[in-house]
């Protein structure tokens, strides 16, 4: 094997076993999430830490990968902003999903312009919310937890920090016996 090429198959198999690390520690946290062994405030202060850093403004990406869901209020207000029945915002601008929730009709989002929020000040709540974490129970949202943190820096911040954070905590419940 002439040098270079060594040198590339060594990069794949140091990748590799790092992708493998990252796989078995995300695992691990993942099971220590769900045990429920996790301290919700020192997880909740990581969450607010990092939401008080990361400016939304310069990012996107969820509006450009998700159709955010509608309440009413959120139906409501963004009609009378744009001065239309909420039939004519509804039919023009919205679907419905199979739990039959209203949803932003296309993606990336109608209202995404220049890869900012047009309606920033009155964007729906569900688009606020997001990733879900500030305040809410971790623990209930694994899943939705680890899939938003390959593609929101918010999540996957919490995600890295988190596990920095309870390493102790996640090696002591990943190995009762040692
Ligand atoms: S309403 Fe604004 S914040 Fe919500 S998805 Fe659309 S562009 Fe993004
Ligand atoms: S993907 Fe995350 S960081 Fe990016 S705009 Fe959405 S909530 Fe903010």
């Amino acid at each position: 094997m002439s040098d270079k090429k060594e040198e590339k198959f060594i990069e794949k198999i140091k990748l590799h076993s790092k992708n493998k690390s990252i796989e078995k520690e995300n695992m691990e946290f993942r099971k220590f999430l769900k045990s429920d062994e996790l301290d919700e405030e020192r997880f909740q202060k990581i969450v607010r830490e990092i939401t008080e850093k990361i400016d939304c403004k310069n990012c996107a990406n969820c509006c450009k990968a998700l159709n955010h869901v509608l309440n009413e209020d959120d139906i409501e207000r963004i009609s009378k902003h744009l001065d239309v029945t909420k039939e004519d915002f509804v039919s023009k601008y919205t679907l419905k999903n199979k739990d039959n929730e209203i949803h932003i009709r296309q993606m990336p989002c109608v209202f995404l312009a220049e890869n900012k929020c047009s309606k920033y000040d009155i964007r729906p709540e569900a688009c606020k919310e997001y990733p879900n974490l500030l305040g809410k129970d971790v623990t209930e949202r694994c899943l939705a937890f680890f899939n938003n943190a390959e593609m929101c820096q918010i999540a996957y911040n919490v995600l890295e920090n988190a596990k920095a954070e309870f390493l102790e905590d996640i090696y002591a419940f990943n190995n009762p016996y040692l």
